[in-house]
């Protein structure tokens, strides 16, 4: 299975200055779109706070608030929630083990943007029954 993503050069700039702000922490958001029989297509995407414990630099959580307000803004003929991305300050663009425990939604996708003291590397990956699938990357710019 070849899962495809059209992404904007702008949003993929917002999630990476999003991942160096949450430093050391991680980031974490939500993707809005929709899919298509051939691909995914990111509309946008809106920043959340991350919920989890202060303490805590290997997990991120949602704000349930932001995901109410998309959900209605969602049925009421916005752009539909495709995924969620997040940062890994140690620096390794896939998914953890924890990812793995706490995704709790299949045909959902989610992005990741290493990030660690030499650069940031960002890759989307789609949660399939038991596991993360790769995800392709396609990067639009604006004028397209
Ligand atoms: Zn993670």
């Amino acid at each position: 299975m070849n899962v495809r993503l059209r992404l904007r050069q702008s949003d993929l700039q917002r999630m990476e200055a999003h991942a160096r702000t949450a430093l050391p922490r991680e980031c974490c958001g939500v993707i809005l779109g929709e899919k298509t029989d051939m691909e995914w297509r990111a509309s946008g995407i809106e920043e959340s706070a991350n919920l989890a414990p202060v303490t805590c630099t290997d997990r991120f959580e949602v704000d349930p608030a932001l995901l109410l307000r998309l959900q209605k803004a969602s049925r009421a003929g916005g752009p539909r929630m495709i995924g969620v991305y997040h940062s890994h300050p140690n620096g390794l663009a896939a998914p953890s083990q924890t990812d793995l425990e706490l995704s709790w939604q299949t045909g959902f996708l989610w992005l990741i943007t290493a990030i660690d003291g030499r650069g940031m590397e960002t890759r989307a990956f789609l949660r399939a029954e038991t596991e993360f699938i790769p995800v392709t990357l396609l990067m639009q710019d604006e004028s397209a």
